[in-house]
């Protein structure tokens, strides 16, 4: 190496950085990772309460995940798929069809969320196409939501900061209403209440055109966008009916939700719930490799196939050591009986987070399911009015977490209008003690923003 080239590799945690981040601020060197638990540089341990961002479903450090990586890059870590089929592809493939509705048995890999949901959207138009509805252009979504920052999947994203810059460039997709029953004040029923939000969807493909309505995309439970949203059960299968009742295709993002998050495989299961074309990413790869997947039914695959063949792709998709990846971290979920654990602790997590309104008159609401779990915080709990912006409660809270060397995960949107949400979600082995921890650590967090805030 000449000594130029060797100036390329000069670098000190000092030097000045260059990359840019969304935030502006910068945080401390990680340097390790362990369970549910990951240390900095300067030997700080934090306790990850959000799985990075609802990422490291497994827990950090899994040995068995690491060897199964290390095993298959001792072998091939890459082979391109129009030259070579890989083993670990088709394994992770045939596990996915396994753990999926009846029916979508059928997988095409990606290396993130974005990556699977554009994938979920150009299927869909090939189906149309392949069945000669050559109309159907408008994939339907909901306010707020967050499917991913491409452009497809921006198209169908409903968080205005992000859609924003980039609404000349992209054509904007139909929303509805996230089903915000929290926030409603009148006597219906549960059930009624979920089938006035399901049938906004009706209302917009009789409002677009039937002829046009391409496909409904929706997060099962609502990630960052809405913080852990659950609608009533009635909402599920109605919207299932009124796509079937138009030939639109339903899709579920679980991106955040699957891969055991909510305590099932899949959080569709809670409902009994099967869409046309499943969105994966996150807890997949869970922070060991980027993986993403769709799984669709088998008969939309055959007819797009059939048509001339799926018009996207990805370089690194379906890669030997990614599907390494993902097949051990689903081995590792049933080995450990992850679920098990996540639907026990996430109902011990969720009630003692209810536990801290008696304390905190502030906090307006506790949702969530397994280990995707979110509070609210409000001026006012009986008319659930969301604090002030200017008061900036949302990046505070995560701050004094954060200073309690506590990860929670924040974001401002609500249905409509703006309110404070933080996600708790920590990884799937997270156990009794982690629990008395987290709840320690938030008490004293709310503690110090209670002095703060004026209500
Ligand atoms: N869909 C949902 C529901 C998500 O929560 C996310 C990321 O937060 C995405 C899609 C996009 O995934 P990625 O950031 O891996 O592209």
């Amino acid at each position: 190496m000449t000594a130029a080239s060797q100036s390329i590799f000069n670098w000190s945690p000092e030097t000045p950085s260059h990359l840019f981040y969304q935030t502006g601020g910068r945080r401390p060197f990680i340097a390790r990772a362990e369970g549910v638990y990951i240390w900095d540089h300067q030997g700080r341990r934090f306790l990850d309460g959000s799985s990075g961002a609802m990422v490291s479903n497994i827990g950090h450090g899994n040995t068995r995940v690491l060897d199964a990586m290390r095993a298959q890059m001792n072998t091939t870590t890459f082979g391109y798929r129009l030259h070579f089929e890989n083993e670990p592809a088709e394994r992770l493939a045939s596990a996915l069809s396994s753990l999926s509705p009846k029916g979508l048995d059928r997988v095409f890999f990606a290396s993130g969320g974005s990556e699977a949901v554009e994938s979920c959207i150009k299927l869909a138009r090939q189906y149309a196409i392949a069945k000669g509805e050559t109309k159907r252009t408008q994939v339907i979504s909901r306010f707020p939501s967050y499917h991913g920052s491409t452009f497809g999947a921006l198209a169908v994203t409903g968080y205005g900061p992000l859609n924003d810059p980039f609404a000349p460039m992209i054509r904007e997709m139909p929303k509805i209403p996230a089903p915000t029953a929290y926030l409603d004040r009148d006597n219906l029923s549960d059930e009624a209440r979920g089938h006035r939000y399901a049938d906004m969807l009706r209302d917009k493909i009789e409002e677009i055109g039937a002829e046009n309505a391409l496909a409904f995309i929706m997060e099962p439970i609502g990630g960052a966008s809405t913080g852990a949203l659950v609608a009533p059960d009635s909402y599920y299968q109605r919207v299932r009916d009124i796509c079937d009742d138009y030939g639109v295709l339903l899709i579920y993002d679980e991106v955040m939700t699957g891969v055991g998050r909510t305590g099932t495989f899949l959080a569709a299961e809670h409902w009994n719930q099967s869409p046309d074309i499943i969105a994966l990413s996150k807890g997949l790869g869970a922070g060991y490799i980027p993986l993403g997947a769709m799984i669709a039914r088998r008969d939309i695959v055959e007819a797009v196939v059939a048509s001339g063949g799926f018009m996207h792709g990805y370089t690194y998709a379906g890669n030997p050591l990614a599907c390494a990846a993902g097949l051990a971290v689903i081995r590792e979920i049933f080995d450990a009986d992850l679920m098990t654990n996540t639907a026990r602790i996430g109902a011990l997590l969720k009630s003692r987070l209810e536990g801290l309104m008696a304390e905190f008159p502030f906090i307006g609401d506790v949702r969530g399911k397994g280990l995707l779990l979110a509070f609210e915080i409000v001026g006012n709990r009986e008319t659930m009015a969301p604090l002030p912006k200017e008061q900036n409660a949302f990046a505070k809270l995560v701050e004094y977490a954060y200073e309690e060397q506590l990860i929670v995960y924040s974001r401002r949107t609500r249905g409509g209008y703006e309110g404070d949400h933080f996600l708790v979600c920590p990884p799937m082995v997270t156990d009794e003690t982690h629990v008395d921890e987290i709840i320690d650590k938030l008490t004293k967090s709310l503690r110090r923003l209670t002095a703060e805030l004026k209500l």
